[in-house]
C-alpha cells in the first residue's frame, strides 16, 4: 500500500488535479473499487460515476431508491466514523472517500453501492485518489459554483472540543489533536488546502486506534472489518506496526476525517481551526456553516 502512495505522490501525476477549488469538476468515466468495511467486515463495491448535478449523490445497485444528495442532516448518531441515513438505508465510514472527491476538487459525482458501508481500503484516501486519477477528471462549464463564504468568525464547540472558522479568501486549514497517549500526544498541523496539496500531505494518512480500546469496539460488534494492514494501532508508547507514512500521521488524518464530513456541503472560504474533532462535532460545524452562509 506504501508503495502506491510513494508512486503516486513523489511523481510528476499530479499535474491531472485542478489548481484550485474555483471551479467545478466531475469524473471523466466511471471508476470501481471493492473492499471490506471497517465496522461490517463485509466486502462491498463503489462505483464513482460522472454527475452533472453539483453535489454527491449516492444510490445503490440493489434498489431502486432514487439518487440522494448528500447533506449534514443526513448524518445520523455514529462516534467512530459517519453514517448517512438515506431513505430506508444507512450508509457508514463514507469520510474518506469523500475526503478524496472533494480534496481532489471534485464538486459533481454520483455514488453507486452496494451493502452498507464503504471500504475502508488503506484506511486512507489514497487508493481512493488514485481510483479518481484512473478514471479521470471533466472540469465543467458551470458559472455558478454554490460557495460557502464565512463573513463572521464562527465557533462550535463540545466540552473542550472545538472548531471556529473566521473569513479568509482560501481554505485554511488548522488541526490540532492532544491525545493522553505518549506515541501520539500533541500534534499540530497548518496548510493551504490545494488538491495537489490534500494529495500529497492528507489523503495518505491512515487512521489509528488504541489497542487497549480494540477489544471493546469488537465486543460492540464494531471494526469487524479493522487489521493492521488498514488502521494503524498504538500502545501507550509504541505503534504495533510503523513505519508511519508521516511522523504526524494522527493529525493528518484528522484533518482528512474533517475534510470528508464537509464534503456534505462543500469546502467553504474560510480559515479552519480544529481542536480535538471528532465527526459529530465536524457535523455540527457543517451544518453551521450552510446555515449561517445561507442566510446572508
Ligand atoms: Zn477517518
Amino acid at each position: 500500500m506504501l508503495d502506491i502512495t510513494l508512486d503516486l505522490v513523489g511523481s510528476s501525476r499530479l499535474e491531472w488535479l485542478p489548481d484550485d477549488y474555483e471551479n467545478s469538476w466531475t469524473l471523466r468515466e466511471a471508476v470501481s473499487r471493492k473492499g471490506i468495511g471497517l465496522h461490517s467486515g463485509i466486502e462491498t463495491e463503489v462505483t464513482l460515476l460522472p454527475s452533472l448535478k453539483e453535489g454527491f449523490y449516492v444510490s445503490w445497485k440493489e434498489s431502486s431508491q432514487p439518487p440522494v444528495k448528500l447533506n449534514p442532516s443526513l448524518v445520523v448518531h455514529s462516534p467512530l466514523c459517519t453514517t448517512l441515513e438515506l431513505g430506508t438505508k444507512k450508509l457508514s465510514t463514507v469520510e474518506h472517500l469523500l475526503a478524496a472527491l472533494i480534496g481532489c476538487g471534485l464538486t459533481h459525482a454520483h455514488i453507486l453501492v452496494n451493502g452498507n458501508e464503504i471500504p475502508l481500503l488503506d484506511g486512507s484516501s489514497i487508493e481512493w485518489v488514485e481510483a479518481i486519477e484512473q478514471a479521470g477528471i471533466n472540469r465543467l462549464n458551470i458559472s455558478q459554483k454554490t460557495e460557502f463564504e464565512i463573513k463572521e468568525p464562527l465557533v462550535i464547540y463540545q466540552g473542550l472540543s472545538m472548531i471556529s472558522a473566521i473569513p479568509s479568501d482560501k481554505f485554511r486549514l488548522i488541526g490540532i489533536i492532544d491525545f493522553p497517549y505518549s506515541v501520539i500526544g500533541k500534534q499540530m498541523l497548518s496548510l493551504e488546502l490545494t488538491p495537489q496539496n490534500f494529495v500529497e500531505e492528507i489523503a495518505p494518512a491512515r487512521t489509528f486506534g488504541f489497542k487497549d480500546q480494540i477489544d471493546h469496539l469488537i465486543s460492540q460488534g464494531l471494526i469487524k472489518g479493522g487489521n493492521l494492514n488498514n488502521s494503524l494501532v498504538c500502545d501507550e508508547n509504541s505503534w504495533l506496526n510503523p513505519p508511519l507514512r508521516f511522523e504526524n500521521e494522527p493529525v493528518r488524518h484528522k484533518l482528512l476525517d474533517l475534510i470528508g464530513d464537509l464534503a456534505l456541503i462543500g469546502l467553504p472560504k474560510a480559515q479552519v481551526l480544529v481542536y480535538r474533532g471528532s465527526h459529530a462535532l465536524h457535523t455540527q460545524f457543517a451544518k453551521a456553516v450552510k446555515q449561517v452562509c445561507s442566510l446572508k
